[in-house]
């Protein structure tokens, strides 16, 4: 068989946390919170399923969610999308992801991504037919080079991929980048695609900047969130989209013949659960809290920590390990897991061809002990 996708092996994610388990490793590799969400959230589910709320939902998901995620988004962002043809439940952000690129993107259309990126973006560019335009990060800040992306932008490019705070290196972008981003694109076709799951997690004080707070990025963007990351259930597989009426109306083409729609329940109770916005609002506090906590503990070993502004992740640079020293990311990781017992992901992972800097991203979505089981084994180093 020809494949799709010749260059594509298994994820990262999948390949770490396998060989953590072989080894019996704490895993601070693939994105995921090692408790459960809230208890009240688990009984809405529950309340759901016999409430009778078990057959399908229509297309673009239950109308109480969309309210309740229009209502959020209104008093979050500034923007009200329309209920009715400008939010769709999707099965996370993956499938949200992929069906947005499916919608827009025609064979050979130029889709540019910022590197390094989370791993799902490139090949569903290329299920979708579109070549995609790797634009550097800064190296080192891992902030936004605008002039880089304005080189890059040609009649061909159809969409923009941006992720803020971002997965792998926790920045999170500026008010002045956001103005920067909607300078660049005045008075092109592109349109954005902004994956903005980690919403909720911005920490010292600072703001998400959602494109739909922007309105001249708004009206030319797709927004991708996940309730498994804001609500601590990722396996749930759920999320929505927002975008402007006419994208939607694309978007929901694709949609209603890749997954039709999203499992009832789940939307039903998430729906009861948005009506209080406490979970959400004190979620910065909450990771803030285990970020301090786990920089706090690596602050006396040779690894060199990187800022983290959002998102649950914190990246470090082991160059300065005698026994790491400049070993490859991939290897790094894995002699961590053998030799050390704490799994990560390297850094390299979220580039296309690789990447020589000697960065490894762990994830503090865990429990105090957990992060305290990994810091006293990270300590020795
Ligand atoms: N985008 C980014 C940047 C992510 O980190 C993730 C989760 N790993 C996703 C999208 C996918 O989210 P979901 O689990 O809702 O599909
Ligand atoms: N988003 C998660 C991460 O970056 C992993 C999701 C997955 O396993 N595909 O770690």
């Amino acid at each position: 068989l020809r494949s799709r996708l010749p260059r594509v092996g298994t994820t990262i994610f999948s390949t770490m946390s396998a060989l953590a388990q072989a080894h019996g490793a704490v895993n601070l590799g693939q994105g995921f919170p090692d408790f459960d969400g809230d208890p009240a959230l688990l009984d809405a589910v529950n309340a759901a399923m016999r409430a009778h709320h078990n057959q399908y939902p229509p297309m673009p998901g239950v109308l109480l969610l969309r309210q309740a995620v229009a209502a959020k988004v209104a008093a979050m962002y500034g923007h009200s999308y329309g209920v009715e043809d400008e939010i769709t439940i999707t099965a996370g952000a993956t499938q949200a992801i992929l069906t947005v690129l499916l919608s827009i993107v025609h064979p050979g259309d130029e889709v540019i991504v910022l590197e390094p990126c989370y791993d799902s973006y490139l090949p569903n560019i290329e299920l979708a037919g579109g070549v995609a335009v790797r634009v550097p990060l800064t190296p080192g800040t891992f902030r936004p080079d605008f002039e880089r992306l304005a080189a890059a932008i040609t009649p061909r490019t159809r969409v923009l991929i941006i992720n803020t705070p971002h997965n792998p290196s926790a920045t999170v972008w500026s008010a002045q980048e956001m103005q920067a981003l909607a300078d660049t694109l005045r008075g092109t076709e592109v349109l954005v695609l902004s994956d903005e799951v980690y919403e909720h997690m911005v920490y010292d004080g600072a703001q998400h900047l959602s494109v739909a707070s922007h309105p001249e990025l708004q009206a030319r963007s797709f927004i991708v969130s996940s309730f498994g990351k804001t609500f601590h259930v990722t396996g749930w597989k759920i999320g929505y989209v927002l975008a402007p009426k006419s994208l939607m109306h694309e978007f929901r083409k694709v949609h209603q013949y890749n997954v039709f729609t999203v499992n009832t329940p789940m939307q039903y109770g998430l729906a009861a659960y948005l009506q209080d916005p406490q979970p959400y609002l004190q979620l910065p506090a909450f990771y803030q809290r285990k970020r301090d906590l786990f920089r706090a503990g690596l602050a006396g070993s040779n690894l060199r920590l990187l800022p983290c502004e959002g998102s649950y992740f914190q990246s470090v640079d082991y160059r300065a390990v005698a026994r790491l020293g400049d070993m490859p990311g991939q290897s790094a990781c894995e002699w961590l897991i053998r030799e050390l017992g704490v799994a990560a992901i390297p850094m390299s992972a979220f580039y296309s061809e690789g990447d020589s800097q000697t960065i490894i991203r762990f994830c503090f979505a865990k429990r105090d002990e957990t992060l305290q089981q990994a810091l006293a084994l990270l300590q020795q180093l």
